[in-house]
């Protein structure tokens, strides 16, 4: 027989249990340097949403230098401006007119400001920003240019090329000979916010380094950039990848960037130690990147796609107090840094990688099924329906299938443990039945979560969901147990393991089986949908609870453990299976 036994004695609700281990404080390690010397790289815009021109505003501070940033993403100076309010545009014709809208490609805005394409250029390159300033300076509309690591002094700029000419014949009838210059396709200007004065060009040829550009602070505070109505600390990186628009990029101190997660992912009024475990798993996620926007040469997106980053956007007292609290804390899972996905809602339990995203479970252990008593307490009303048509299933879910025609019956085929669905079968109207998990239905269909069902009654067959484990016992006396969701072991150590397969208590009247296969038992609510639905005028509609993908952490699950008392490693070893809280 398979299975543990377990002395009632060394059997603890995990709450009774967790709370004992909470007892502890986070050890003081100092926050390592991996962590605290780390820079992020946000792509604020980018792709599709690659800028035309874009406005910074230096809040607090002097001005702004200009540079480039090394493949550490260390800043390196050319030059600076004194100017407060500063544009970047791309090195096109470009028209700009009320605030942050931006037109390129020979689209002028009426009553518009325009930065040309067209320059002059004095022969011979300079040494340094300030060699090369210092002529400019001589002459209207002079300024220094960067141009494949070279200094050089241009001047003027002209939407057309007939005006740059006009201008060149002008200044060599005063005896200047000039060079007329277009640009290359990957150049950056900077001009004063409003106009067409330009303050530095830069352009790296295609080299990908891109235009850096940093707040100069006043008396060592930190400075705060205002841009597109929100506010980054750091600096920015502005390149024309493939010659395109700008990819506009937020470098700023891993701490800073975390900060702005927490500030956006929960509300600065929420538990602290909600608000806490909310910034371990940002740490965390943020260390446990791999390449995912290397394409576009940053780390993280500012969306949700990745963690919804703002800058200091929200940033409030308790948000950035929680990740003073937690600096560099992670969670660990086998000594290495756990990727821990969260999201809003689970509406009972979450579920596994596995199921959602196909991936393989045993990568990631930590982000298994668990059952969740927590999230109900905050009577969230999270329920939702869906209907869509049996056309959508077909092109969305089904597509790599050979469907042959409308389908007609849709049914839950399989459950997890914690009464999440796992495989849906859909029959199409030639009687062939396709199976596939409940993970592709939901991100085929995009559906707000991963615990659903249909609703209404249905008309077809109606599996039985799990069965309730057999047994249920009383622990101390007191609250009745059944299954060993939510249940651990604590060994000699203090080290706690999850309890799964079959499990036996020892009672006062012999052994009692507790749980089951898989370790948790059937979650609230697996039945209060239908598990199979006839198809009404051609369309299914499924019903469900939660918001998000369900992987890892329920942020609002984290909230009503926070209120009922639970600290945030608590929190975050309840949702992330098997991990411990640490410094990597
Ligand atoms: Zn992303």
């Amino acid at each position: 027989m398979k299975g543990k036994f377990v002395q009632i004695a060394a059997l603890c609700l995990s709450a009774a249990l967790l709370l004992a281990a909470g007892g502890e404080k986070a050890s003081a390690a100092p926050v390592p340097s991996a962590v605290s010397e780390r820079i992020m790289r946000v792509g604020l815009h980018y792709g599709t949403g690659a800028m035309e021109g874009v406005n910074l505003l230096n809040e607090k501070g002097s001005g702004y230098r200009f540079g480039y940033y090394d493949a550490s993403n260390r800043f390196v100076e050319l030059g600076s401006t004194s100017q407060t309010a500063i544009s970047a545009v791309e090195t096109v014709n470009v028209w700009y007119g009320t605030y942050d809208k931006y037109t390129s490609y020979h689209t002028a805005i009426t009553s518009a400001v325009a930065v040309g394409e067209y320059h002059l250029e004095l022969p011979g390159t300079y040494q340094t920003f300030a060699e090369a300033q210092g002529m400019a300076s001589l002459y209207q509309g002079g300024f220094a240019a960067y141009i494949g690591g070279m200094f050089y002094v241009r001047i003027g700029n002209y939407t057309t090329r007939d005006g740059a000419v006009a201008a060149q014949s002008a200044l060599a009838a005063q005896g200047v000979y000039t060079e007329l210059r277009g640009t290359s396709g990957f150049g950056v200007s900077v001009v004063t916010t409003g106009t067409s004065n330009i303050l530095f060009q830069y352009d790296d040829l295609g080299s990908g380094t891109g235009l850096g550009i940093e707040p100069i602070s006043v008396n060592g505070e930190k400075c705060a950039t205002l841009s597109k109505d929100c506010l980054y600390n750091g600096g920015f990186r502005f390149e024309r990848i493939n010659g395109g628009k700008m990819t506009v990029v937020n470098i700023v101190e891993l701490e800073d960037y975390v900060k702005g997660v927490v500030a956006n992912e929960m509300s600065d009024s929420w538990p602290i130690e909600a608000l806490k475990a909310q910034a371990v798993a940002a740490w965390s996620y943020a260390l446990s990147l791999g390449s995912k926007h290397g394409s576009h040469h940053f780390d993280v997106c500012f969306d949700v796609d990745c963690q919804a980053y703002y800058g200091r956007e929200k940033a409030g007292a308790n948000s950035d107090g929680a990740v003073d609290q937690t600096a560099g804390q992670v969670a660990l899972y086998n000594g290495q840094t756990a990727q821990t996905f969260y999201y809003s809602s689970n509406g009972g339990a979450s579920q596994s990688v596995s199921v959602v995203w196909g991936s393989n479970q045993a990568l990631y252990p930590y982000l298994a099924e668990v059952a969740d008593p927590y999230e109900a307490s905050l009577n969230l009303n999270n329920s939702w329906t869906r209907t869509v048509t049996s056309t959508e299933i077909i092109s969305k879910v089904l597509r790599e299938y050979a469907v042959s025609g409308p389908i007609v019956s849709a049914e839950v085929s399989s459950y997890t443990n914690a009464g999440n669905p796992w495989m849906f079968t859909f029959t199409d109207s030639a009687g062939k039945k396709f199976s596939v998990r409940s993970g592709r239905v939901y991100q085929g269909l995009g559906l707000p979560s991963c615990r659903f069902g249909f609703a209404g009654s249905g008309g077809n067959s109606q599996p039985t969901p799990p069965a309730a484990p057999s047994g249920s016992v009383s622990i101390n006396g007191s609250t009745p147990v059944s299954g060993t969701a939510g249940l651990y072991a604590m060994d000699g150590n203090g080290n706690l393991t999850a309890l799964g397969g079959d499990v036996y208590v020892i009672t006062d009247s012999g052994t009692s089986l507790l749980g089951q296969g898989g370790g948790s038992d059937q979650g609230q609510g697996s039945s209060q949908w239908a598990s199979s639905d006839a198809v009404v005028n051609g369309s299914i509609t499924f019903a469900g609870r939660g918001w998000g993908h369900n992987i890892g952490m329920s942020q609002f699950g984290a909230k009503a453990m926070a209120e009922q008392g639970h600290t945030y490693q608590q929190i975050l070893q309840f949702y992330y299976t098997g991990i411990t809280v640490g410094y990597m």
